[in-house]
């Protein structure tokens, strides 16, 4: 089966030396029969704008690098994601959670000694245990609700170990559990990062994911969700991130090492990808 890899950013910014690499990895990964795909992850419309969508598809360009048209826009999907959040709602997994960031900090108390998991502290379950029909008075307000996964009952529907391999760190076995009940459509759109990567990695066909070791745990995650909508497990290449000469990896901010700064510079494809180790 031929390899099928993507490359899927979020244009919240424009793209940098890290993104450049993660770019290549997985275009290479891809190799002569395989096929690489760009998709845009833009459902924050708060920070995505059409100026950073159309520089991630210039910058990519100029650097070489060629992807099947059209790419695949999240935002214009959010039909797709908010079907399969009603798949989840049907099946009694999810629950609405009015909590605003504040109320949860309140209800942590002392951040130093709640359950922490790997994205943080553990939404405390405050909205899990509210009557229907207090959901129902709620909803009926008009107040603003996000859909969380019941993470208890999602892992007691499917039982089974869910392993998933990575090529650096061999096979694992997911831990969805320790996220505790994920957001799986924020307040303001009707899927999460988490909810749209793992339906589209699966829609696309995509048989190897590669990224960054920064979104390593969140495939715990997407394996539960893979195994709750039934969907093909694909192999997966977390790779490390790259560290500027300050030894911190490269951030959106660092805008004299975003590609288009390097460019105006006069540095060239080859350069970046010397500067890359990928030549
Ligand atoms: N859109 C995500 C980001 O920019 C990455 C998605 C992925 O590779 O899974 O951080």
């Amino acid at each position: 089966m031929p390899t099928v890899t993507r490359f899927a950013p979020s244009p919240t910014g424009y793209l940098h030396l890290g993104h450049a690499y993660s770019a290549c990895l997985a275009a290479r990964a891809a190799g002569p029969d395989g096929t690489f795909l760009l998709r845009l992850e833009d459902i924050d419309s708060t920070r995505c704008t059409e100026d950073f969508c159309a520089a991630v598809s210039e910058d990519l360009h100029w650097l070489g690098l060629r992807w099947p048209q059209p790419v695949r826009r999240q935002s214009q999907h959010l039909a797709d994601y908010a079907h399969a959040i009603s798949a989840l709602t049907d099946q009694g997994l999810l629950y609405p959670c009015f909590c605003t960031r504040k109320e949860i900090l309140a209800e942590i108390g002392d951040i130093h000694r709640a359950p922490h998991g790997p994205d943080g502290p553990l939404y405390p379950g405050t909205c899990r245990h509210r009557s229907p029909a207090e959901r129902a008075d709620r909803i009926a307000a008009g107040e603003a609700y996000a859909l969380r996964l019941d993470m208890t009952e999602a892992r007691r529907r499917v039982s089974s170990p869910l392993r998933w391999h990575d090529a650096e760190a061999g096979w694992q076995t997911a831990t969805p559990d320790l996220f505790g009940d994920v957001v799986l459509a924020r307040k303001d759109t009707p899927t999460s990062y988490h909810l749209a990567v793992t339906l589209d990695d699966a829609l696309q066909g995509v048989t190897l994911i590669t990224r960054g070791t920064d979104l390593f745990a969140a495939t715990h995650i997407h394996r539960l969700l893979q195994a709750l909508f039934d969907l093909p497990v694909p192999d997966y290449a977390h790779h490390p991130l790259l560290c500027g000469p300050d030894g911190k990896r490269y951030a959106k901010r660092d805008l004299s090492l975003t590609l288009r700064a390097l460019r105006a510079d006069g540095i060239t494809p080859a350069q970046v990808r010397l500067r890359l180790g990928l030549s």
